[in-house]
């Protein structure tokens, strides 16, 4: 067991002591993430990249699940939704001509062209939720990763790897939701992000899902806790 893992044990079995009158059995199986939550957090500002298909999106649904003091940046795109991708939920969808339109009214806090697609991320979403002391999570690619620490230098910046290019490819294919074309475009763009890592303040190889969570929580937990 290593180190970090030995911690949250020990912490684990503190919180198991403190429930062990508890009538209510299911009150003694409680674990170190709902003890997490009780902490106040700092309003911290997390910043996640990956080439495509490394498994990004799946990681921080599971890292926002696990810290409820987290809130997800939801950013805007001229990308058409995926099947089971809703607006506002996911993603505000809008237009080529929107989009553009806010370049020129300074909404965005970064923006950029990803997979000959634009995104960017409003600069009033993440004032409001700042302004609460809430931790966010921003799902950006390395282009708008440069901007966000650029402007918040005490962001904390994260880069996601795959295992290997081929278990890339066979990520994106698996998931179904591109197009020949798209896959293609997608892995041609990811040696050239995997080539920015190094701008990153920590690389978590996303190999066993399970191992790279806990990766990614130690990282929220030294920040925030
Ligand atoms: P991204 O957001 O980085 O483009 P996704 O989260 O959509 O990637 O993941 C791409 C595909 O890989 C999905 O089908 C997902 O279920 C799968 N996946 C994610 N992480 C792993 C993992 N550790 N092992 C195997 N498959 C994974
Ligand atoms: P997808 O189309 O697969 O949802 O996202 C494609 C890429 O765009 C991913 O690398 C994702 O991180 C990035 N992306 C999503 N939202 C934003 C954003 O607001 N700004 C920037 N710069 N990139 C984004």
């Amino acid at each position: 067991m290593t180190k970090d893992k030995k911690e949250i044990e020990n912490k684990k079995t503190v919180i198991d002591e403190k429930n062990k009158d508890n009538k209510d059995k299911d009150k003694g199986k409680k674990t170190i993430m709902t003890d997490l939550n009780h902490f106040n957090p700092r309003g911290h500002v997390f910043v996640v990249s990956a080439p495509s298909g490394a498994g990004k999106t799946t990681l921080c649904r599971k890292i926002l699940k696990k810290y409820n003091f987290l809130s997800y940046s939801i950013s805007h795109t001229t990308r058409l939704p995926r099947k089971n991708e809703k607006n506002g939920v996911d993603y505000f969808f809008i237009t080529k001509e929107e989009f553009q339109k806010k370049i020129k009214t300074d909404f965005w806090a970064e923006w950029a062209e990803v997979h000959d697609n634009l995104y960017g991320t409003s600069i009033k979403f993440i004032e409001e939720k700042i302004k609460t002391g809430v931790s966010l999570l921003l799902d950006i690619d390395v282009q708008g990763a440069k901007q966000i620490k650029a402007s918040i230098p005490d962001a904390i910046t994260i880069f996601i790897m795959p295992p290997s290019f081929k278990e890339l490819e066979k990520r994106l294919r698996s998931r179904g939701t591109d197009s020949e074309n798209v896959i293609k475009k997608r892995l041609a763009n990811a040696e050239k992000e995997i080539k920015e890592k190094e701008f990153y303040d920590f690389t978590i190889v996303n190999d066993d899902l399970d191992s790279a969570v806990f990766e990614f929580g130690k990282i929220i937990e030294e920040a925030c806790l």
